[in-house]
């Protein structure tokens, strides 16, 4: 049995803060503790309060770091950690240019595995501890993906990407294969330790209608799997979409009329929507996911999240590595924060901070088990140290309040501002 108390700093959201001086929505122990057994929160308070209920237990002390629920990152592409930083496209030629390319690679079930564990190793130094992720079309990929996240005893949603057109020769499935593939993944690896799958027809352009068909059966059948593709990120790619969809009344009205629209339909982007996609996105309960460092690298347009939330809609955010250029969701909050000023929208660091844990958790419908300290919900945490880099700690001289400290963290905190990472109780890091 493996059991612990963490000590440090402990912030954690019970609900989204509304405004700036919303301190009600979060518990905050300046002296708290995280008590751990068999990968669950068993008691989180005070240090005193928790170690009085614990009795003897080992005592591991992050003081002065925060600790908080570990980072989750909606919307990555697992086979693109060797695209970031491409040089010099926009949408639809980045992808043909060198994402397509690099996801040929995974045909290759070394070469998928070698990339799995790096690509875990990285979220963990970033602090992300769930993310959902698009694999390569090839099934193995998925394969890879799903057995690592398995024997990291993460909790992780993953697909293997369908795509029947529009794409080079040794990436294309077809609707049945594709179909088929993905049903036995699912068969496989949804439900099994911490997964689930995501069903990831991988955007309009790249399925056919038959193809998007079966993306709807599969979905129907297995309607607690999640559904994850893009919509509406780039200018070129609303205009080829709608030539190739002539019927569709718009882009959203293609994935709703395979029936791939609800709560478990997290579409990122949504940048260039129609008031008619907004309201059926609201009525539907889909999910659009904000991708900051992405959109601002692809120049493909700015998220209007104020715009969304007024309408009820639930808005994700995510890294959409490697369209996106950091790991690191800390980096995210930065970049999100600078592409709603833009738009006179502020983020206040305890909306940004509760929205990278509870409220992504809340988005993907996993707030009763991940993205808070709640007792009774699993162990994923990362500890903060906000005096990580030399001018981060001359910053920090100047700090007074809680939120100046995280507002510090959003803008200059990357992964060397984790100091651990926990995976179901496990820490992830050796200390140094
Ligand atoms: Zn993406």
């Amino acid at each position: 049995m493996s059991e612990r108390i963490l000590r440090g700093r402990i912030l954690s959201f019970h609900r989204e803060p509304v405004g700036a001086g919303d301190e009600d929505a979060f518990t905050y122990h300046e002296d708290g503790g995280v008590w751990l057994r068999d990968g669950m929160i068993v008691g989180c308070g005070t240090f005193d309060a928790v170690s009085k209920r614990a009795g003897t237990l080992d005592v591991i002390d992050h003081r002065p770091h925060l600790i908080l629920p570990g980072f989750i990152d909606p919307h990555i592409h697992f086979p693109q950690v060797q695209v970031v930083a491409s040089w010099g496209e926009q949408l639809l030629d980045w992808l043909r240019d060198y994402t397509f390319p690099e996801e040929m690679r995974f045909a290759d079930a070394g070469h998928a595995a070698r990339m799995a564990g790096a690509f875990f190793d990285l979220l963990t130094a970033h602090g992300t501890t769930t993310a959902v992720a698009y694999c390569a079309a090839h099934p193995n990929s998925a394969e890879a993906f799903l057995a690592e996240a398995h024997r990291r005893n993460m909790r992780m949603a993953g697909g293997k990407v369908m795509m029947d057109r529009n794409a080079p020769d040794g990436l294309i499935d077809t609707a049945q294969s594709g179909y088929d593939d993905s049903k036995a993944l699912i068969e496989k690896w949804h439900g099994r330790g911490r997964l689930h799958y995501a069903i990831t027809p991988r955007f309009a352009i790249t399925s056919t209608p038959s193809q998007l068909a079966a993306a709807g059966a599969l979905l129907a059948e297995h309607p607690d799997c999640y559904m994850q593709t893009h919509l509406s990120e780039n200018h070129d790619e609303i205009a080829e979409t709608l030539r190739l969809y002539p019927d569709a009344r718009d882009y959203l009205d293609v994935y709703d009329r395979h029936g791939l629209l609800g709560e478990k339909a997290l579409l990122g982007h949504c940048i260039h929507l129609e008031e008619r996609e907004i309201a059926r996105l609201a009525e539907t309960g889909s999910r659009p996911v904000f991708c900051p460092t992405s959109n601002l690298f692809l120049g493909s347009g700015l998220f209007d999240d104020a715009g969304l939330r007024a309408r009820g809609i639930v808005n994700a955010i995510a890294t959409d590595i490697g369209g996106g250029t950091s790991f690191s969701m800390l980096q995210t909050l930065n970049e999100g924060y600078k592409v709603l000023q833009l738009q006179r929208q502020q983020t206040h660091p305890y909306r940004a901070f509760h929205w990278i844990t509870r409220g992504n958790a809340v988005a993907l419908g996993l707030d009763d088990r991940i993205g808070t300290l709640d007792e009774g919900t699993e162990a994923d945490m990362v500890v903060l140290d906000a005096r990580a880099t030399p001018e981060m700690k001359l910053r920090h001289e100047t700090v007074e309040t809680l939120a100046e400290e995280l507002f510090l963290l959003m803008i200059l905190g990357d992964d060397r501002a984790v100091a651990q990472t926990y995976v179901a109780g496990e820490p992830m890091k050796v200390p140094a």
